[in-house]
């Protein structure tokens, strides 16, 4: 039995009120829809901020208001902002790091995404990595093809992050990697070969969401959920809440054997403070 943490990627970058109005946007229902998922087990928040519906944003006062509000309602809980690149341009993507969050999203390589090419050019994540350095902001490794654990190493070689990396592995985004067990099998092989420390989750995307999480629960890893990643609980039923995939994921866990780590724990797991 080992403790699991489990992440909650709360409102994502695409326009998607529309098609699950459970997808919180403004700052209060952010940090509402956080606390549910925080009393449902997730003791990790991705958060990225909207002007709207359809408008991703990158003000640090947004995250601000958000980082408060959870750090008020869900102790303990800890605060990852997303520096995706999705809707805002490069020189944003890192403006908030200034806030201290505890972790931030980075993404060492670029990858074809449904319609667009998800950029991420070397010299933005050599600036992005040294800002989170700066600040004290633990990476959180976004891995959407192999190569990307390499340019994660390369960073570690030149001092950029440490030993005690944490990876995510991104599954079933379309032109990406798909969903296959074997995969993932190879990543995680890859990723301890190149960093003997690390922590990883695993992150499966729409329908990839459970089987994903199953694996990485198998597998020695933390898991991912949320509805960033996946708006539905069933092909026929859009998910109710955050809450609601978090509670999946938990009973996932316990069905396993395991148990879904505690604040204390996840913070000790991925090396950081209280
Ligand atoms: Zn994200």
């Amino acid at each position: 039995m080992r403790p699991i943490i489990i992440s909650v990627a709360i409102t994502g970058s695409v326009p998607r009120k529309a098609h699950n109005p459970a997808v919180p946007i403004t700052p209060s229902e952010q940090i509402e829809s956080t606390h549910q998922a925080f009393e449902a087990g997730a003791t990790l928040v991705h958060i990225h901020v909207r002007h709207d519906d359809e408008t991703p944003a990158s003000d640090p006062e947004r995250f601000a208001q958000v980082q408060d509000g959870v750090r008020r309602h869900c102790p303990g809980m800890i605060i990852q902002f997303s520096t995706g690149g999705r809707g805002r341009a490069p020189a944003e993507r890192g403006s908030a790091l200034k806030l201290r969050p505890d972790m931030a999203s980075l993404s060492t390589g670029s990858v074809n995404f449904p319609t667009i090419v998800y950029e991420n050019q070397p010299p933005l994540v050599t600036e992005l990595a040294g800002t989170m350095k700066q600040f004290g902001v633990k990476p959180e490794i976004e891995i959407f093809d192999l190569s990307h654990l390499h340019g994660a190493r390369r960073l570690a070689d030149a001092g950029l992050m440490d030993e005690q990396a944490h990876l995510q592995y991104v599954l079933g985004v379309q032109n990406a990697m798909p969903a296959e067990r074997h995969l993932l099998e190879i990543l995680v092989e890859e990723g301890l070969r190149l960093f003997p420390q690390a922590t990883w989750t695993a992150a499966g995307i729409g329908r990839h969401q459970r089987p994903v999480a199953g694996w990485a629960i198998e597998l020695g890893g933390h898991v991912r959920t949320g509805l960033e990643d996946n708006i539905r609980v069933s092909s026929e039923r859009l998910a109710g809440s955050n809450a609601e995939l978090v509670s999946i994921a938990a009973g996932q866990i316990r069905a396993a054997g395991h148990r879904v780590a505690t604040p204390q724990e996840a913070r000790a797991l991925l090396r950081l403070s209280d």
